[in-house]
C-alpha cells in the first residue's frame, strides 16, 4: 500500500463520513507523488500526515429567533487549518449542504492556492448549514449577529481573516462586523469583502471572476491563442460568475450561459449583463425570470438536466468556467465539452469538476486551470485589501485590478513552471499543487514540530 493510500485510510479512521475532504486530499496527495519521491525531508517531517490535519476546528451552536419568533439552531464552523505561510485565510459559507467534510475540503484547498499567491497568509473555512434564502433582512442579521457571539473570539486581523463565499456577500459580512466591533471595542481589519463605506477594496467583488479569465488568458496565450471571438459556457450565476461574465466580454468573448439551482439559462446572442446583475444582484430572484426581457432565451429547468450531469456543459463552447459550486461538473460532462470541441476549462468555483472530469481533461490535454489556481484573484484582492487596511491607504480600482492581474499571471508561471519541472507541462494540476505545497511544507519545516 503506498504511503498516500495509507493516509487517506487513516483519515477515514480518524475522520469519518467526509467524502469531499477524501476526495481533495487524494488529488492533491496523488500529484505531490513525484515530489514525495525525490524530497526525503517531507516524509522526515511527517509533512503529509500533520498538512491532512487541521490546526484547529471550531464547530458551535448558533441559536436565533425568526420572525416568527420561533428558536431556530444551526450548527457553526471554523476550520484553521494551516499558518505556516500567515494568519488563517478563507471565506464564510452559509448553505443548507455545509458540513464538517464541506468545510474541511475547502480549508484544505485554501492552503495550497493561498499558498500560490505567494501572499503571507495561511488557509482556513468557515460557515453554517443555515440557509438564508426566504430569510427576511432581519433574521439575516439575528443569524449573523449569533453566528459572531460565538466565533469573534477565534479570529482577529493577526490571527485568522475570514471573507465571503457562497451565502455570505457584503450584508452578511455588515453584520458579522458589526457584532464583532460590539463584543471586541476594536475597529480593525478583522474581514475582508468589507463595503466600500467602511474599510472594503476596490475590485474585491469583481476579484475572483476576473482573476478566473486572467487565467484562461494566460492557459490561451502559452498556445498562441486569445479569448477574442470564442463561446464561453458559465455556470453560477453568484459573485463568481457574475464578474466571470463580465471580464469576458471586455475581453472580446461570448458567454452564452450562466445557472442557478433552479435551472441553466442558455442565451446564443450572448448573456445580458445588465439584466443578469439586476436579477441577481438587485432583485434576487430565480433564474426563469430572465426570460421575461429575453424571450428567446431558453430556460433548462433542473429537472430536465441530463441524469449523468449538468445541462451547461452539454451546450457547444470553446471554453468552460465552472462558477457555482463542488462537483458540478461530471465525467459525462467532461467527454461531450471534449467533443464538442472545447479547449480550455478554467474552474472558478472550488472542486467544481469530480476526479473523473478532471483526469479526461488531462488525458485529452486541452487547457485546464483547476479552482486553487484560477480562482485565486478572490483570495489575493482580501491580501491586498489587508494591506490596503494596515497602511491606511485606499488603491484604486484600475491599481488594484492590475495588481490581480500580476498575481494571476504569477500564479499561473509558477504553476506552468512547476509543471514543467516535474516532467508533464500540461499538467497544472500537479503544478499547482507542487508549487503550493512546496511552500508550505518548507514553512513548516522551519518552524518545527508545532
Ligand atoms: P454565490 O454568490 O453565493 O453564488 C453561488 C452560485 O452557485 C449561485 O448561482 C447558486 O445558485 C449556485 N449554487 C450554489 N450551490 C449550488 C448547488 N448545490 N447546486 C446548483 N447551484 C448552486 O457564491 P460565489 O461567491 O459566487 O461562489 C461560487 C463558487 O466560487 C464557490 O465554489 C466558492 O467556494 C467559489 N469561490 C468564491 C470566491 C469568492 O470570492 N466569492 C473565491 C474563490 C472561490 P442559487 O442561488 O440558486 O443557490
Amino acid at each position: 500500500m503506498t504511503y498516500i493510500h495509507q493516509t487517506i485510510l487513516k483519515l477515514e479512521h480518524t475522520s469519518p463520513a467526509q467524502t469531499e475532504f477524501y476526495q481533495a486530499v487524494e488529488e492533491v496527495l496523488d500529484s505531490l507523488q513525484p515530489i514525495l519521491e525525490t524530497s526525503e525531508k517531507y516524509k522526515r517531517h511527517a509533512i503529509i500526515e500533520r498538512i491532512v490535519e487541521p490546526e484547529r476546528q471550531i464547530m458551535f451552536r448558533v441559536p436565533w429567533v425568526d420572525d416568527q419568533g420561533e428558536i431556530q439552531v444551526n450548527k457553526g464552523y471554523r476550520i484553521e487549518f494551516n499558518s505556516a505561510l500567515g494568519p488563517y485565510k478563507g471565506g464564510l459559507r452559509f448553505h443548507p449542504s455545509v458540513n464538517a467534510s464541506i468545510i474541511k475540503f475547502l480549508g484544505f484547498e485554501q492552503v495550497f492556492k493561498n499558498a500560490l499567491t505567494g501572499l503571507p497568509i495561511g488557509g482556513g473555512k468557515g460557515g453554517a448549514n443555515f440557509n438564508p434564502k426566504g430569510k427576511s433582512d432581519s433574521e439575516i442579521m439575528r443569524f449573523c449577529q449569533s453566528f459572531m457571539n460565538e466565533l469573534y473570539r477565534h479570529i482577529g486581523p493577526t490571527t485568522d481573516v475570514p471573507a465571503g463565499d457562497i451565502g455570505v456577500g457584503a450584508r452578511e459580512i455588515g453584520y458579522m462586523f458589526g457584532q464583532y466591533k460590539r463584543l471586541t471595542a476594536n475597529y480593525d481589519g478583522v474581514f475582508t469583502g468589507k463595503s466600500l463605506l467602511w474599510g472594503g477594496s476596490l475590485a474585491r467583488k469583481e476579484a475572483t471572476g476576473y482573476g478566473c479569465v486572467y487565467f484562461a488568458q494566460y492557459m490561451l496565450e502559452a498556445k498562441g491563442d486569445t479569448l477574442a471571438g470564442k463561446t464561453c459556457l458559465v455556470s453560477g450565476s453568484g459573485n463568481v460568475a457574475i464578474y466571470t461574465i463580465e471580464k469576458l466580454y471586455q475581453l472580446g468573448a461570448r458567454p452564452v450561459t450562466c445557472s442557478d439551482s433552479s435551472g441553466t439559462i442558455y442565451h446564443a446572442e450572448g448573456i445580458n449583463l445588465d439584466t443578469l446583475k439586476h436579477l441577481k444582484e438587485v432583485r434576487k430572484v430565480r433564474l426563469d425570470k430572465y426570460l421575461t426581457s429575453h424571450p428567446e432565451a431558453k430556460f433548462i429547468p433542473v429537472s430536465e438536466y441530463p441524469e449523468d450531469g449538468h445541462a451547461v456543459w452539454r451546450i457547444s463552447g470553446d471554453l468552460a468556467f465552472p462558477c457555482a459550486t463542488q462537483n458540478e461538473l461530471l465525467a459525462a460532462d467532461a467527454t461531450t465539452l471534449i467533443n464538442n470541441g472545447c479547449i480550455a476549462v478554467s474552474e472558478g468555483a472550488n472542486m467544481p469538476s469530480s476526479q473523473e472530469a478532471v483526469d479526461h481533461f488531462l488525458d485529452a490535454k486541452i487547457c485546464y486551470g483547476p479552482g486553487k489556481a484560477a480562482n485565486a484573484g478572490g483570495v489575493s484582492v482580501s491580501q491586498l485589501e489587508m494591506a490596503q487596511n494596515a497602511s491606511m491607504q485606499t488603491w484604486s480600482f484600475e491599481e488594484v485590478d492590475r495588481k490581480l492581474k500580476v498575481i494571476m499571471s504569477r500564479i499561473y508561471k509558477s504553476a506552468s513552471e512547476t509543471a514543467e519541472e516535474f516532467g508533464e507541462p500540461h499538467n497544472l494540476v500537479l503544478g499547482a499543487n507542487i508549487a503550493g505545497f512546496r511552500r508550505v511544507a518548507d514553512a513548516m519545516i522551519e518552524q518545527g514540530v508545532v
